[in-house]
């Protein structure tokens, strides 16, 4: 069963209003096992409307349309629909009732007028979704063994409908059950190209496609790292899980250390998980984060068990007097060493983590921007240093700065292991 979303409205073309309907119905007919392959937006025009109307008939068994149900000229989604089923528009004498009481129950400070009495118009052969929230209903219109609904544009009516009558009705002409379950994969450290080389032999098994196995796709999301998305459409949700299952582990065996987090994990929702497995706790020492890294990690719920503090020591002489930073270079992995454990000494913790660099937008001690040193000290050995070059803008280098350091201290949790 395919089913596409076609949102009706010129204002989702100027950008007016972004289309949350079409994203929230993506979500829930993947919940439902039925494919979406594509979805459409319109402006509020009835020729247009019945070409992507028609187009979305041909290539799927279901349409949703969405919006252009009021009672405006520009309101044109149910002619339309007649056009499209060739049939004409009759008042429905149940749903022009309920208009009436509906105006009624809210006081005498508005008036039905002509206009809403359209809203009771429905194509012939269609069957109305009676509406509990607003005044339009929505529609079912059988074309052939196809399908067309209509949904009202305001969310809370047309999310109403969808789970009360279209969703129900979809399954049922689905027949078979089935859901589509997907799973993220967050790394962080390679390029996409760098990725898709390294998963590259996985990809072709999952192009080859096939019952059960998953789809892969490649996100790349700004300062968040690149995320592989796994798909998977099964019988149930016992099946999805051990296909998604499977998969994350071929794909961990390849780019395993990349992975820092599934789904909704954040980089420092695991270096907490990782401080609470080793009884560890944590300070910062901070220079040009000043303060990202510590205000990221005091965003997890319960920091308080795994994080003492930080300092922002932006200063050389704050750096020296405060952290113990020897005179010299601050751009290099003697100073951000000695920031670690300074951070590690002054606030009593067990493990320091710094970050000193050039964000830029000038050049620093011959520094080019970009180039940014991780310390880190650690309990039972030396503290010592990562130097990074990372690119863009002074907000962004920050930025990046911020998980990398998070990101550096990540990988050397897991190399220590639980029995340091
Ligand atoms: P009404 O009976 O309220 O006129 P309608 O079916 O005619 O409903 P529209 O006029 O297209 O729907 O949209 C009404 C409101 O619903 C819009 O002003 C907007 O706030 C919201 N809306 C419409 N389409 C979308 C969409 N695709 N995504 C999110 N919100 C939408
Ligand atoms: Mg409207």
């Amino acid at each position: 069963m395919r089913a596409e979303v076609v949102a009706v409205g010129t204002e989702l073309l100027l950008g007016q209003i972004v289309d949350t309907n079409s994203a929230w119905i993506g979500e829930r007919l993947a919940l439902s096992g039925i494919d979406c392959h594509f979805q459409t937006r319109v402006g509020d025009n009835v020729a247009r409307i019945v070409t992507v109307l028609r187009v979305a008939l041909e290539r799927n068994e279901a349409v949703i349309v969405c919006g252009g149900l009021g009672p405006t000229q520009d309101d044109l989604t149910r002619e339309a629909i007649a056009l499209v089923m060739g049939v004409p528009l009759r008042r429905d004498a149940e749903v022009l009732a309920t208009i009436r009481d509906r105006f009624v129950s809210r006081g005498s400070n508005q008036t039905m007028t002509a206009n809403n009495e359209q809203q009771a118009d429905v194509p012939e052969g269609a069957s109305v979704i009676r509406q509990t929230l607003g005044t339009a209903p929505g529609l079912i219109c059988p074309v052939g063994n196809k399908v067309m609904y209509a949904l009202p544009g305001v969310p809370y009516e047309l999310y109403d409908m969808m789970e009360r009558a279209v969703l129900p009705d979809l399954r049922g002409r689905a027949g078979q059950a089935a859901v589509i379950r997907s799973r993220t994969l967050k790394t962080w450290g390679v390029s996409e190209s760098g990725l898709a080389e390294l998963v590259a032999g996985r990809v072709e098994v999952l192009e080859a496609g096939g019952p059960g196995v998953p789809t892969i796709a490649f996100l790349a999301s700004g300062i968040e790292g690149i995320k592989l998305r796994l798909t998977v459409k099964a019988a149930d949700e016992d099946a999805a899980n051990k296909a998604l299952d499977a998969e994350e582990a071929e794909l961990r065996a390849l780019i395993g250390e990349c992975v820092f987090g599934v789904d909704e994990e954040t980089m420092e929702g695991v270096i907490g998980r990782l401080f609470l497995e080793r009884g560890w706790n944590l300070g910062v020492a901070e220079s040009l984060t000043g303060g990202l890294v510590a205000s990221r990690i005091v965003g997890v719920p319960g920091a308080s068990e795994w994080f003492r503090g930080g300092i922002v020591a932006y200063d050389v002489g704050v750096k020296m007097a405060i952290l113990g930073v020897a005179d010299g270079p601050v751009v290099s992995r003697e100073a951000a060493a000695a920031m670690a454990e300074g951070a590690r000494q002054v606030l009593g913790a067990d493990v320091g983590l710094s970050t000193t660099g050039v964000a830029g937008p000038t050049e620093q001690e011959g520094r080019p921007i970009g180039t940014v040193v991780v310390g880190l000290a650690l309990p039972g050995s030396a503290p010592d240093a990562v130097e990074l070059r990372l690119p863009g803008d002074r907000e962004r280098v920050r930025q990046l700065a911020t998980i990398s350091a998070m990101n550096v201290l990540r990988r050397r949790l897991l190399e220590i292991g639980l029995g340091a």
